[in-house]
């Protein structure tokens, strides 16, 4: 049997820990794997792309375990009340190649997207960090802002989204949130009201476009930008000379990918970027100085959602009795007899009864 992890349980896993302690703890998993960077068996993701969205599978493994994560990215998708990132993923024994793990992961991508750009900021944005813009309020907003709360002491949020109702339902839940009683929020007027006075600017738009999220003139010395959405080829937020500013360090997460995907796909090929693992390993600082403009070009690598599935399973084995499992593989007690063991009907008397 193989466990499985349904969206009611990933709600009382998380419900156990606590959004904010959750994100945390994640973050740190995160932080380990990528410090043994070496571990990882990497590639870019594979994508197939479509004039609606597109559609990733996202495999990594570090010779014990095995996981891909299957996940797409569709901007109009809520005009249809759909979400725009759905995502599952499996777990993996490679000694065996058995599935252990099947899991959704599209609540988990929210959580771990956040915990991994804390994680980033807390090396990247200058520590007396208190006020982040948060532009794009649509269903990963929530999870940022609840991340920078908990990881980085951010206390003022100044929300802008193009579209009114969704700074809205954001503005509702952040104020439900008894942990973030201490927030104070400002709705701003556009994208550069918004980065006024903002030590963090966090961009989490969906548009399968170049967007410009941001011009040079939002940009002051000190910022740190998370620049989230732009997560493929033909779409980014940031316009082109922000990237081209002096004293400007960009990090991303496996630079083949985020060469394809990130923000850095509008510069060319020897544009200086570090990534993430130099950070976590102490091969590179962060921030040099406390005028240098930061920037985190996200765009989701595997390893994140490896740490995930394998917290995740932690998590399911700590619950002992509440773990669901499902029949994902047959059990049998001859394993070269397929046939016999299932369509033949000489399944393991274990199983007859269920079937
Ligand atoms: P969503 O559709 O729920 O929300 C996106 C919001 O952006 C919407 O409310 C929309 O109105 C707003 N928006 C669009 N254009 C805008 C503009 N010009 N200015 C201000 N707001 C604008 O999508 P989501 O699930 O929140 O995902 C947001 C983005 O994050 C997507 O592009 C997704 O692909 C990306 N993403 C990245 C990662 C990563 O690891 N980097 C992980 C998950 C999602």
């Amino acid at each position: 049997m193989v466990d499985y992890i349904g969206v009611s349980d990933i709600l009382r896993l998380v419900r156990r820990e606590g959004t904010g302690h959750f994100i945390s703890r994640l973050a740190d998993e995160i932080e380990r794997d990528y410090g043994r960077w070496g571990d990882f068996e990497k590639s870019a993701r594979l994508a197939s792309h479509s004039a609606a969205g597109v559609i990733e599978l996202m495999p990594t493994s570090d010779g014990n375990l095995y996981s891909f994560k299957y996940v797409n990215g569709h901007p109009k998708n809520t005009a249809a009340g759909l979400l725009t990132v759905t995502a599952f993923g499996v777990l993996a024994d490679v000694k065996t190649g058995y599935p252990m793990l099947l899991s959704e992961l599209t609540v988990t991508t929210a959580l771990r997207t956040a915990a991994m750009s804390a994680l980033a900021a807390r090396y990247l944005a200058r520590s007396d960090s208190r006020v982040m813009a948060l532009i794009g309020n649509g269903a990963q907003s929530e999870f940022q802002a609840i991340g920078f709360h908990r990881m980085l002491g951010i206390r003022e949020l100044r929300l802008y989204d193009t579209d009114p109702k969704a700074t809205e339902k954001l503005q509702r839940n952040l104020r439900a949130m008894p942990d973030l009683h201490d927030l104070h929020i400002v709705r701003a007027s556009s994208s550069s009201d918004a980065c006024k006075g903002a030590d963090i600017v966090t961009t989490v738009t969906a548009d399968k476009r170049n967007a410009i999220i941001l011009t040079p003139p939002m940009i002051l010395p000190g910022m740190h930008l998370n620049a989230v959405g732009g997560d493929c080829p033909g779409k980014t937020e940031l316009h082109p000379d922000i990237l081209r500013m002096s004293n400007i360090s960009v990090v991303v997460e496996y630079e083949p990918q985020s060469r394809i995907e990130g923000e850095i796909q509008q510069m060319d090929s020897q544009y200086p970027v570090t990534e993430f693992s130099d950070l976590a390993r102490g091969v590179s600082s962060g921030r040099v100085n406390a005028s240098q403009v930061t920037v985190f070009d996200s765009v989701g690598f595997a390893l994140e959602d490896y740490s995930a599935l394998r917290f995740l399973h932690q998590l399911l084995h700590e619950e002992r009795g509440a773990a669901r499992q499902i029949d994902l593989v047959p059990e049998l007690d001859d394993p070269k007899d397929l046939y016999g063991g299932t369509l033949g009907g000489r399944a393991p008397a274990r199983l007859r009864k269920t079937a």
